[in-house]
């Protein structure tokens, strides 16, 4: 015996690559390209040293009003953390205790099969349809005999890496029919042009929304995310984050989050810009031969029927382009392509339209 059979051993996720590389075009990590909002600089060049010397407020009060505010909920209705992919991970802990698998689709966000091994989460991966849809009655609970008997369900909406899209019903059907367990949308890419599923969590006990403020509000950086959800699910969480680690937010972090949500005018304004680029996009891609879902998130999933994706993925990384390929079996001949400036998407689509020819 020796200390490493003691030793929790996990495949840890994969990031994006962070290359640091002068005139890089960077469409690997659905990052925005536009700077946050000034208010957001603002607050934290008048941070002072003073106020780095005290630990943070343990319950976020600040930010968590904010966001209440924001989306007329009860502070006790928001919980907030260190990006989304925190607020997930104390989900997962706090709710995903079951025996029966927590079902999420087979293409998705991989962070959720490496948090389920983590904490030894049982699962099941649905497959998408042929067009990367969610099946909606396989995730229609199993006491009808349709579905499957779940310990809880999460999916991302939009899904990524495939940008594709369900509407409100089709979350409720699912939320209705499992009111057993919890179900979480974890809506990292709504506001690219999705609906909400925010408005349910008062009709239903057991929706968590989870939203970040890496994407649409531009701050990746700062790494805050925050759930939505009936307040005794937010106890919940707060007791098992408080069980984990009280300090998990920042004092710049809370400081600028704010600002974020209160800059309502420039969180659209640059929202607005990236879904024009990405349509522009979507089609000069479709001229180019390229083939992919309507995405309504801010990157686009594409293949192309006589193009090898890993190589396309090589030979733009070499001219410092970099987009995101992942190494699985249903998704290898595709590129997850992040909308950036439209300056940027000019000088990819130059590329692409030579390198085609
Ligand atoms: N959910 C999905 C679907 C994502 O793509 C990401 C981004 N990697 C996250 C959650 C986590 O984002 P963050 O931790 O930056 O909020």
């Amino acid at each position: 015996m020796s200390w490493e059979d003691k030793v929790r051993k996990v495949v840890p996720y994969t990031p994006g690559e962070q290359p640091d590389r002068k005139n890089m075009i960077k469409l690997n990590t659905n990052e925005c390209p536009y700077t946050p909002a000034p208010q957001v600089e603002r607050a934290l060049k008048e941070m002072g040293g003073e106020q780095l010397r005290l630990y943070p407020d343990p319950s976020c009060a600040v930010l968590v009003d904010a966001l209440a505010d924001y989306y007329g909920l009860k502070s006790s209705e928001v919980f907030v953390g260190v990006g989304s992919d925190d607020v997930l991970a104390m989900i997962f802990m706090t709710f995903f205790n079951g025996k029966e698998p927590v079902l999420f689709p087979d293409i998705t966000y991989s962070f959720y099969d490496v948090w389920a091994e983590l904490l030894k989460i049982p699962y099941e991966q649905i497959p998408l349809d042929d067009d990367f849809h969610m099946v909606k009655e396989d995730y229609l609970g199993g006491k009808d005999g349709k579905g499957r008997r779940n310990g809880g369900i999460i999916f991302p909406n939009p899904n990524a890496p495939t940008g594709v899209l369900v509407d409100l019903s089709f979350i409720e059907d699912i939320v209705r029919a499992n009111p057993d367990v919890i179900v979480v949308a974890d809506e990292a890419y709504i506001d690219f042009g999705g609906e909400s599923a925010l408005p349910l969590i008062h009709k239903y006990d057991n929706l968590l929304v989870v939203q970040t403020f890496s994407k649409s509000r531009a701050m990746a950086g700062m790494r805050i995310g925050y759930a939505m959800g009936n307040e005794k699910l937010i106890k919940y969480l707060n007791d098992v984050k408080f069980s984990f680690n009280s300090y998990t937010m920042n004092r710049p972090a809370l400081a600028a989050g704010v600002e974020a949500v209160r800059a309502d005018d420039y969180f659209k304004e640059i929202v607005k810009k990236i879904v024009t680029t990405r349509e522009r996009v979507k089609a000069e891609l479709k001229k180019l031969g390229f083939e992919f879902q309507d995405s309504m998130s801010n990157f686009i999933f594409a293949t192309h029927p006589k193009l090898d994706m890993t190589k396309l993925f090589e030979e733009l990384r070499k001219e410092d382009i970099y987009v995101r390929h992942f190494n699985s079996d249903r998704i290898r001949n595709y590129l997850r392509i992040t909308i950036g400036t439209d300056e940027e998407m000019d000088i990819l689509l130059e590329f692409l339209k030579d390198y085609i020819k």
